[in-house]
């Protein structure tokens, strides 16, 4: 199937007199009425579920759908993307990690303050630059498809080779991209990690994180996840999973949207810079073409001239635009870095990653692109 009708389909149970659309099951245990079938399941030689913190019928949807999409054996649902990326490294060979030093702030901010202190090498680089990748030996490098605000774009694949080369555990997060326009296993990833919250979920309306990989390995984060606790509940894995029903309309509607935008700020008066994947000066542009060939989704950034204050006048001026942390809803929001998804790093490691106090991201949305060109012409340059 193509990925289209994967989306539409992957992870659905059918049959005869079965529901169209799944069931919602918030039931926290399960009853039987033998204990040998009771002791099968919970071994896992029997399909079945018998406690919510361990599985869950619309859970398992979720994760047979993200894994199906990814090209996955098996995936994991957890109560948040951040709790996906905690039990990912938790259930790798974690001792020394390679990060992107343009990840998420979240992920960043864990590393930091949780990671280090229990003993953990992390090193914070350009994981384009393979060189300084392999000369940290790490045990685990940990990238984004598309790097957070700056869309920057890894090279997976010269990535994955050299993971392969030197023996290195490689984990995606591919919450920007989706496997709508990137499957990081097929080159050369080892397990990939959602923010399920973002595009999956799709309608800002859910907090989830989903963990895919070999069976063997998700075994072992799925392991880890239910004895920490860190489960997605039943209502929000349905909600991700009707999400995902219509990734593919919304990502190309949200790549188009976000280029469209991109395009037509280039020449706003007031913007200093435009920062998208599959626009020229990126920096990756020729990496964004070969990774991200069909689309790259609605993120994007740019620097207004003028600082926080001009950036306050813009919010103030919105008319459909609205000011959220969050992104890969429906709607088209803004953040503002420095407060929302980077602010536990300092001015100077802002700086030196070229976040400045201008700088603002936005997550595209569906609406007509003529719609929110004009809502952001007039809110910066009205
Ligand atoms: N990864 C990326 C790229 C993100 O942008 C985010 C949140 O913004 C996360 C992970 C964390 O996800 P969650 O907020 O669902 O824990």
């Amino acid at each position: 199937m193509k990925p289209a009708s994967r989306a539409v389909h992957a992870g659905r149970v059918l049959g005869a007199r079965r529901p169209l659309a799944p069931d919602l099951s918030p039931a926290a245990g399960h009853v039987y009425t033998e204990l040998e079938d009771y002791d099968a399941v919970v071994r896992g030689e029997r399909p079945g579920h018998y406690y919510g913190r361990n599985s869950n019928s619309n859970r398992e949807m979720l994760e047979r759908a993200v894994a199906e999409l990814e090209g996955a054996e098996a995936g994991v649902a957890t109560a948040s993307g951040m709790a996906a990326i905690h039990a990912l490294m938790q259930g790798s060979p974690t001792t020394s990690i390679a990060v992107s030093r343009e990840a998420y702030g979240g992920t960043l901010a864990m590393l930091k303050q949780d990671f280090q202190p229990a003993g953990f090498r992390v090193e914070f680089l350009d994981l384009n630059d393979l060189n300084a990748v392999e000369r940290t030996v790490p045990t685990v490098i940990l990238a984004e498809t598309i790097t957070n605000p700056l869309c920057r774009v890894v090279d997976l694949e010269a990535l994955g080779e050299l993971a392969r080369e030197i023996e290195s555990f490689l984990i995606v997060d591919n919450t920007f991209a989706t496997p709508l326009f990137c499957r990081p296993l097929e080159l050369g990833a080892h397990a990939v990690v959602h923010s399920a919250t973002k595009y999956l979920g799709g309608h800002s309306d859910l907090v989830a994180g989903v963990a895919v990989g070999s069976k063997a390995l998700i075994d072992n984060v799925r392991a880890f996840v239910s004895r920490t606790g860190a489960t997605l509940g039943p209502f929000d894995a349905w909600l991700a999973l009707r999400g995902i029903r219509t990734l593919d309309v919304r990502m190309h509607r949200h790549s188009e949207n976000a280029l469209a935008l991109a395009k037509a700020m280039k020449s706003m008066e007031g913007v200093r810079y435009v920062h998208h994947p599959l626009l020229e000066p990126s920096p990756t542009y020729a990496i964004a073409k070969r990774i991200l060939a069909d689309g790259s989704g609605g993120m994007m950034a740019f620097d207004l001239e003028g600082e926080r204050d001009a950036v306050q006048r813009m919010i103030s001026r919105f008319k459909l635009v609205t000011f959220a942390a969050s992104l890969g809803g429906v709607e088209t929001t803004v953040s503002y870095p420095e407060l929302t998804s980077h602010r536990s790093m300092s001015l100077a490691e802002r700086v030196e990653l070229g976040i400045g106090p201008g700088t603002v991201r936005v997550s595209v949305g569906l609406e007509d692109p003529d719609d929110i060109i004009d809502d952001f012409t007039q809110a910066i340059s009205g």
